[in-house]
């Protein structure tokens, strides 16, 4: 299966990631995984991508599509991978088609993770994080791990979340458009629990490849 993850901050798309990965066999590739691969074993891009960050500039697509580009070609994608993370815009996704293209090995489908804004705002608004280790978790008042106390990141505040939302809809929805063109995107919705939102998933991707 070679699938492909696109979904709103606050739709649970990491956790499916790592459930839908562990179902079919293959590697979970998130971009930010390739990132710190190549920048701890010191490789080329990793080197490039370090210059720019040094510099406090956006590592450019470039660097990041030839990182996966370089991932693709690894033994564990044999049976297929599940992207997370990537592509981020048409210009990626027109570059991941030519790479697959090039291999024989083009996408079975899209997985798209569909939930109504006010679910999201709700979902991230009530995540708090702990102050001692870090773990985020949805409406409590003292940790579940650690028993420390737990504060709202910035980046959960409502007035915060309603600009990551429009900021992912302006960069995701050319991407939902390019892959519908192209007959590849499966939408599912993602509200209810975890695993029927896995169910949900591997039914619909049934459809599409069995
Ligand atoms: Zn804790």
């Amino acid at each position: 299966m070679r699938l492909v993850l696109v979904g709103p901050p606050g739709a649970g798309k990491g956790t499916q990631a790592q459930f839908l990965a562990a179902h079919y066999s293959i590697p979970h590739i998130s971009t930010g995984d390739i990132f710190r691969a190549n920048l701890k074993a010191g490789t080329p891009l990793g080197l490039q991508a370090k210059g720019f960050m040094d510099n406090g500039e956006l590592v450019p697509d470039s660097v990041t599509n030839e990182m996966v580009k370089d991932r693709l070609t690894h033994d564990d994608v044999a049976n297929g991978f599940l992207l997370d993370g990537f592509p981020r815009n048409v210009a990626q996704a027109e570059v991941l088609r030519a790479i697959l293209a090039e291999k024989k090995t083009p996408l079975h489908a899209v997985l798209e993770f569909s939930l109504a804004n006010e679910e999201i705002v709700a979902r991230l608004s009530s995540r708090r994080t702990c102050k001692d280790c870090f773990q985020p978790s949805v409406g409590v008042e003292k940790c579940p791990s650690c028993g420390g106390d737990v504060y709202q990141r910035e980046d959960d505040k409502e007035e915060v979340i309603a600009k990551r939302l429009s900021v992912y809809q302006e960069q995701t929805a050319p991407i939902v458009h390019f892959y519908r063109t192209e007959g590849l995107l499966v939408t599912i919705a993602a509200d209810g629990e975890v695993s029927e939102i896995t169910d949900r998933a591997i039914t619909a991707l049934s459809r599409v490849h069995g």
